[in-house]
């Protein structure tokens, strides 16, 4: 099998077959390794792996088998020389800034990313000294005019949650390039199987694993894809050192997650897309945030540059933060709870949960209204979700 073919294979088959390296013992499914230290057959061939002379597993918070295999298979979906697993997904960012960013330089940061991204960005990073610049997402002139002589990344989430805008992929990249920055994109939401940040120009893919490529709601992880100077060599090295890596067990549970992705990620995006037109048309509802609805601002462009429009969706409900929370908890079926990406779908008020850290001025300037009411549509027949959302709106007009 030459790495040509494999190359060729379409999505689906990759998801199913990349990354194993069968044992001699035969096994079809993937084995989990736990263990935390591999056993040499002689001192010379230990002092030959620490050396690093000889290729091989020392020790699992340097390499695991179960853990390699997760990896090489993410790499393949997201089309990266290398993926670094980490523990989760907010590690996967750590991750990356700690190895590709140093004290002095600056960071353009998508407005509207996952709440603990900018907290990690403006508390814990500022304070070894790397500056963050908030940008508003769609507007590109804005990313240019932000740009001083020692930014060196943009941080960007598309579709961004819970609203849904959608980042210009490709225009970003050529920005981020032409001023010697990288472009890190943060894709847990359309994951590999609907968007390919690394073939649209963007340097580094992060992911939380937590989410979609789980798809069950089991587990927490997360990855870093990119090439090899970026991520084989610089996230690599610090995730080895620092210690953010990710559990075999978890490994195996994601790489599972990864055989269903694409059959998964269709079917909430199939569900999404109908509850997305529904809702607008009903009564105590105000806007709703779906990039698959043909009015959505960058409805085209996530047409370009996605195969779906993925589970995730929002709407704005009367009342402000009452009417959402009399919403919510007039539900039966959907879970209340902030995780995504399960097949259980889960509703949550964004303003005093995933964005309730944010300073209220952080939250308008993300577009966080305190009505706003975010779903992530999961597996269940549509017609269950949408008649438990009637109970929710019939709280609402007080039916
Ligand atoms: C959940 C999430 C993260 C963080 O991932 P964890 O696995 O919870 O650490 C980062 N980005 C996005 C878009 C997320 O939804």
């Amino acid at each position: 099998m030459s790495d040509r073919s494999e190359q060729e294979r379409h999505f689906e088959t990759v998801a199913v077959r990349a990354g194993q390296r069968r044992t001699s013992e035969g096994e079809q499914s993937d084995p989990i390794f736990t263990t935390s230290s591999f056993v040499f057959d002689t001192a010379e061939q230990a002092a030959a792996r620490f050396s690093g002379l000889e290729a091989g597993n020392i020790y699992s918070r340097f390499t695991n088998p179960t853990v390699n295999a997760f990896e090489r298979r993410l790499a393949a979906l997201e089309g990266g020389e290398r993926c670094v697993a980490t523990g989760s997904g907010m590690a996967a960012i750590l991750a990356a800034c700690m190895s590709l960013l140093k004290a002095g330089d600056h960071v353009l940061l998508a407005n509207g990313v996952f709440g603990s991204t900018t907290v990690l960005f403006e508390t814990y990073l500022g304070r070894f000294g790397i500056r963050t610049t908030r940008v508003p997402l769609t507007d590109l002139q804005a990313w240019e005019d932000a740009i001083t002589s020692e930014t060196r990344m943009f941080f960007i989430e598309t579709p961004a949650n819970p609203l849904a805008e959608i980042a210009d992929i490709a225009a970003l990249a050529e920005i981020a390039h032409r001023h010697d920055c990288l472009l890190v994109a943060d894709n847990t939401v359309c994951t590999a199987a609907l968007q390919r940040p690394l073939e649209l120009g963007a340097d580094i893919v992060v992911v939380s694993a937590t989410k979609y490529i789980d798809g069950q709601g089991r587990c927490v992880g997360g990855a870093v894809i990119g090439n090899e100077r970026h991520v084989g060599e610089a996230v690599y090295g610090f995730l080895r050192t620092a210690g953010t890596c990710l559990s075999p067990f978890n490994a195996w549970i994601f790489m599972k997650g990864l055989e269903t992705l694409a059959l998964r990620m269709r079917a909430h995006s199939e569900s999404a897309t109908l509850l997305a037109r529904w809702l607008r048309e009903q009564p105590g509802i105000g806007k709703v945030f779906y990039a698959g609805l043909s009015d959505h601002p960058q409805h085209d462009l996530a047409r370009r540059q996605q195969s779906a429009f993925g589970g995730l969706l929002a709407f704005e409900v009367d009342g402000g933060r009452d009417g959402a929370w009399r919403f919510i908890n007039a539900t039966r079926l959907l879970s209340v709870t902030a995780n995504l990406g399960d097949a259980k779908t889960t509703i949550t008020h964004p303003a005093t949960t995933t964005h309730g850290r944010l300073t209220p001025e952080a939250r308008r300037e993300a577009g966080i209204g305190d009505g706003l009411v975010r779903v992530a549509v999961g597996l269940e027949h549509v017609e269950d979700i949408k008649t438990d959302l009637r109970c929710g709106i019939d709280a609402l007009i007080g039916g």
